[in-house]
């Protein structure tokens, strides 16, 4: 039988989903193209000496059976729980914020009384929500809003809340609010089987012993089994175009050279911006969208320790802590032992992750990894994280580029490009930078579902695969 033959940009979740999908079904020939020499993307898990690092912390959660059956067939995992709290004036608050007596109390009785008011005020007053500002003053009140929000918000994106699309709010914290989390705080006492709960506050989750870069390995080991061929350190550069509109190749760069791939097909998880960089012919106007397309990056720094000066045990329970304070550049940390003990290689030390917002190529990105670390071990004295700099035994940097595709600059015009791209009958769009949309592991890899769906039936409908993660609300229970 004469094979289709399917060209996969990116070994993320999105991109390995697909091809093991494809393979399974049989039938097509599958080509993989990597820029990295690793699998899992944003998912991978970065192994230093013995001690692995999680880029962001990565809980397996969905809704989805589909996926859940997906990842059980690839990889037992542990259930764990979560606990992530914001670390603000040197006091911890619960994410979400909750209103018992221990936040009313950090907060102090004046600030209550302001949080309260602030909030009946935007209660009854209602914004028009033309910006996350606007969405978040609606569901938390002013107050609330500049104490856990507004700091937070432009640190991770780089602009103010009021330049940002509430579309993003929609996207990260669907339905929570202080109604939800007064809901959420009721339904606790009251627990019925099949009660709703927001995406923000799912408390349990799954995670591989060796952490989510286990997955995607796995994944890459049963594709290449399954005759798969998963190119490493290959960046897909030219997309060639027929003179019926659709791909007919893909040309990759590996060590210098260009080589090129004939296909059939073409799943994309590369981002978009670069996807029509390397297109010829793009319309003038859809160009400048993709060109203009914003993303925020991360660098990290995996701090290995003898203790934290925080708690009286070695370390504090959390997964991970918002650092809401500004007088520091930290936006968050990762205890990696209380994700899986197995990630640290001496239980005896605390192995965490410090993240650090910034944008691919400006100052802070292009900083030396040893004034990085030791900036970002200057921030865990100021913080009190830790009690003396002899505490730290090693550290290790990382960067993650492109890890949030941003809602804001051309992104308001998006859909004027989807609509050219969707035409090119036999390119799919997928995963989070393939779609510049807000997924998670389990949303890019229903992305990829539908595309493999659509091509198995010859069907070049797209609209599917962008329908995936769009529903107002992401609830826990299944419909
Ligand atoms: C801080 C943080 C925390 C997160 N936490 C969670 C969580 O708790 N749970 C959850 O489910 N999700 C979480 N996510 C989201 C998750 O990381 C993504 O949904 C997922 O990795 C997206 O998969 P993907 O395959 O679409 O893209 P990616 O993971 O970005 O993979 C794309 C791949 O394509 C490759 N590539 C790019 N350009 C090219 C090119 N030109 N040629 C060849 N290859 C190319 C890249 O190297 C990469 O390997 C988190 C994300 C971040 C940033």
């Amino acid at each position: 039988m004469n094979k289709k033959k399917v060209v996969i940009i990116g070994a993320g979740p999105a991109g390995l989903t697909a091809a093991y999908e494809l393979l399974k079904r049989g039938g097509f020939d599958v080509t993989v193209l990597e820029e990295t020499k690793v699998v899992g993307g944003i998912s991978r898990t970065v192994n230093y000496k013995g001690n692995r690092m999680d880029m962001g912390g990565h809980r397996f959660f969905s809704k989805v059976p589909e996926v859940n059956a997906w990842w059980d067939e690839m990889l037992p995992m542990m259930k764990r729980n979560r606990l992530s709290r914001i670390f603000f004036d040197q006091k911890f608050f619960d994410y979400p914020i909750t209103l018992k007596f221990k936040t009313l109390k950090n907060l102090g009785f004046g600030t209550t009384i302001i949080v309260g008011f602030s909030y009946l005020k935007s209660a009854i007053f209602k914004r028009k929500e033309k910006s996350l500002e606007d969405f978040y003053i609606n569901r938390f009140g002013k107050k609330l809003y500049s104490l856990f929000f507004e700091n937070y918000t432009e640190n991770l994106w780089g602009r103010h809340p009021r330049e940002i699309s509430p579309e993003w709010g929609a996207q990260r914290v669907k339905g929570l609010s202080i109604l939800a989390i007064l809901k959420d705080i009721i339904g606790k006492k009251f627990r019925r089987k099949n009660r709703k709960v927001e995406t923000s506050l799912i408390e349990e989750f799954l995670y591989p012993k060796y952490g989510p870069g286990e997955m995607w390995e796995t994944a890459a080991k049963r594709i290449t089994e399954k005759n798969g061929k998963i190119i490493f350190e290959a960046k897909a550069a030219k997309i060639k175009r027929s003179k019926n509109n659709a791909v007919a190749a893909v040309v990759y760069r590996k060590d210098g050279k260009d080589f090129t791939v004939k296909c059939d097909y073409v799943i994309s998880s590369m981002p978009v911006k670069d996807l029509v960089a390397a297109m010829d012919d793009v319309p003038e106007k859809c160009a400048k969208i993709a060109n203009g397309l914003p993303y925020r990056s991360f660098k990290t720094v995996g701090v290995l320790c003898k203790r934290m000066a925080l708690s009286k045990e070695r370390m504090i329970p959390d997964n991970w802590v918002y650092v809401h304070d500004r007088s520091v550049r930290m936006g968050r940390f990762q205890i990696f032992n209380n994700w899986s003990p197995y990630l640290v290689k001496d239980s005896k030390t605390v192995w965490l992750g410090l993240e650090y917002f910034c944008d691919e190529g400006d100052d802070f990105w292009k900083m030396k990894d040893k004034d990085f670390a030791a900036l970002a071990i200057d921030e865990m004295l100021k913080l009190k994280l830790i009690k003396n700099k002899k505490d730290v035994l090693d550290y290790h940097v990382e960067r993650v580029k492109k890890a949030y595709p941003a809602y804001f600059d051309t992104y308001n015009q998006f859909d004027v490009l989807r609509k050219y791209l969707d035409k090119i009958p036999n390119l799919y769009l997928v995963g989070r930078n393939g779609q510049h949309h807000y997924n998670n592991m389990d949303h890019s890899m229903c992305t990829a579902f539908e595309a493999v769906k659509n091509i198995a039936s010859g069907d070049c409908e797209k609209n599917n695969i962008w329908g995936v993660n769009t529903e107002k609300e992401y609830h826990e229970s299944k419909k």
